[in-house]
């Protein structure tokens, strides 16, 4: 199992998965062509996708979804309050394959976990994606941390987490009231605190990779994760990379036998 974050943040998310011969975008939220452009930087034709699966119907997560399904003929896996709600970003689809939130379904050689997450979307969902040998999860865009969804992600050996914002810096930074509450509310998103919380409450031997994503470039600061996740772990860090919104983030590889 391979996975990359192509992009991740408010301006537009979305995360490449390989096992096997399956090739799956989680969300679409750029533009049709930016993500082709960023899948050519890691060497993958975009011909060559498999399916797009989508967690919520926010433009930063589905922008490029219609236009990539009709493009390349892929189905786009979406709980059916998501593709109501999205329908008009997402226009017509390829092909619809409706999920059921807390329903597994398969799809050619994976297996994928829908749950769901705290988000002001219509059915937000976080995903754990297996292909027998490995597991991913993933969980952006939630205001707060639920016992499902620590569950759901407590054996998955990679994982892509929401860290979104510094509370002092989004306190004092320039977003108007009413977005400042949305943020922190509980159908916000997560800060650094809990998500460094939430990522030492998931550890185990065989964790190998966490992705920090979603991290505001208005409200947070890397070094800001950095120290959240160093405070609340401060001898025994599993290996953690941040993702960004400009560039591709680095391809992390889970190879058998070395968990
Ligand atoms: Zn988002
Ligand atoms: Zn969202």
């Amino acid at each position: 199992m391979r996975f990359c974050v192509l992009a991740s943040g408010s301006k537009g998310n979305s995360t490449y998965l390989e096992t096997g011969s399956t090739r799956i975008l989680i969300d679409a939220g750029l533009s049709g062509k930016e993500i082709e452009r960023r899948l050519a930087a890691i060497q993958i034709d975009p011909a060559s996708l498999s399916a797009i699966i989508v967690t919520h119907e926010h433009h930063d997560h589905i922008c490029g979804v219609g236009v990539l399904s009709r493009r390349f003929q892929l189905p786009v896996f979406a709980n059916e309050a998501t593709l109501l709600a999205g329908g008009k970003t997402l226009q017509k689809l390829s092909q619809w394959q409706p999920f059921v939130t807390g329903d597994i379904f398969s799809f050619q050689d994976v297996s994928i976990h829908p749950f769901l997450i705290s988000h002001d979307a219509a059915d937000p969902v976080g995903f754990c994606i297996e292909d027998g040998n490995h597991s991913l999860g993933y969980c952006t865009d939630t205001g707060k941390i639920s016992h499902l969804m620590h569950h759901r992600l407590s054996r998955c050996q990679g994982l892509i987490l929401e860290s979104n914002h510094d509370p002092v810096m989004l306190q004092s930074g320039p977003y108007p009231e009413y977005l400042k509450q949305r943020v922190r509310s509980n159908v916000g998103h997560l800060p650094n605190h809990e998500a460094a919380q939430f990522i030492d409450s998931l550890k185990h031997e065989h964790l190998r990779h966490v992705v920090l994503a979603h991290i505001s470039d208005t409200n947070n600061h890397p070094d800001l994760v950095w120290a959240a996740v160093r405070g609340a772990m401060p001898d025994n860090m599993p290996n953690i990379s941040l993702a960004c919104q400009e560039q591709v983030g680095e391809v992390v590889s889970l190879v058998v036998g070395e968990d």
